[in-house]
């Protein structure tokens, strides 16, 4: 699998700087000089990439986030865990004896959080408007999703994605959340609905270094239902949802998004990740 879609990859063009798309850092005077046809050429492709130099995230090589030659290196994930019990499981599903009556139903990562992509999830963390960085990484979080078959026995066209929130204050102090950009982007992909069906109400100390067991207790009560769509006639009832996050660690944040999304009525609550730690 791995050789498969990193052939894939270059072949599309997308980690081969000589191949990738053709627009490169324009000289200067081109910046400059402001033609219409200049301005929807910056526009289209977002004016960061311009002004921030592409290197690679592993070798600093100019001209892409990630080289053909570091490509390579990327690892994705075909562990299949049962996120409550932490234990392997066969599709990536919740285990039947896992199961209750608000638990999560299965989760789905498409990489493994470590060497490069360690350090282009970090980049993008802190540059999420970066299009070309945030294009290769949904890109690499659709191509692992569409290889599992496990995922497309579970998933259909009308399944809601649902962004991880963060909390108001957190929102505004960073200015976008992550999971968001996500979630609209590979909505865009697989042609589904996001819908923010969920708030935090909890201003939680950040989950990175906790324990299990303190993530646990930190993320309790964190989320509640968002009332304004569901007062728009959003319903919850019947539905299929995939809650969307950057990195999966133990999974507290999903069992703690899931429990309120069932009892708010959701059929089944899936969780997608771009990277499992
Ligand atoms: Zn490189
Ligand atoms: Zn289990």
């Amino acid at each position: 699998m791995r050789f498969e879609l990193t052939r894939a990859f270059l072949l599309k063009g997308l980690a081969n700087p000589r191949n990738g798309p053709s627009y490169a850092t324009p000289p200067n005077d081109r910046i400059i000089s402001s033609n219409i046809f200049d301005l929807l050429h910056l526009a289209r492709v977002g004016i960061l990439d311009f002004l921030f130099p592409k290197y690679c995230v592993n070798c600093k090589k100019i001209g892409s986030y990630l080289c053909g030659n570091c490509f390579s290196y990327l690892s994705f994930d075909d562990e299949k865990i049962c996120v409550v019990c932490d234990r392997p499981s066969i599709n990536s599903l919740t285990h039947p004896r896992c199961q209750t009556k608000y638990a999560i139903d299965g989760v789905f990562t498409s990489l493994a959080y470590k060497g490069v992509v360690k350090k282009l999830v970090y980049k993008f963390k802190y540059n999420p408007y970066l299009s070309d960085l945030k294009n290769l990484l949904i890109e690499l979080f659709y191509e692992g999703l569409i290889q599992k078959e496990d995922f497309y026995r579970v998933f259909s066209k009308d399944s809601v994605f649902v962004p991880i929130p963060l909390h108001p204050s957190k929102l505004k102090k960073r200015g976008y959340n992550q999971s968001q950009i996500l979630a609209e982007e590979l909505s865009k992909k697989f042609g589904n609905r996001v819908v923010n069906l969920l708030e935090r109400v909890k201003d939680t100390k950040t989950q990175a270094g906790l324990k299990k067991d303190d993530r646990k207790k930190n993320i309790i009560a964190a989320f509640v239902l968002k009332r304004s769509h569901l007062d728009q006639g959003e319903t919850l009832n019947g539905k299929t949802i995939f809650i969307v996050d950057d990195v999966l660690t133990t999974g507290s944040t999903f069992l703690e998004a899931a429990k309120v999304l069932k009892k708010g009525g959701a059929k089944r609550v899936f969780g997608l990740a771009l990277a499992r730690d």
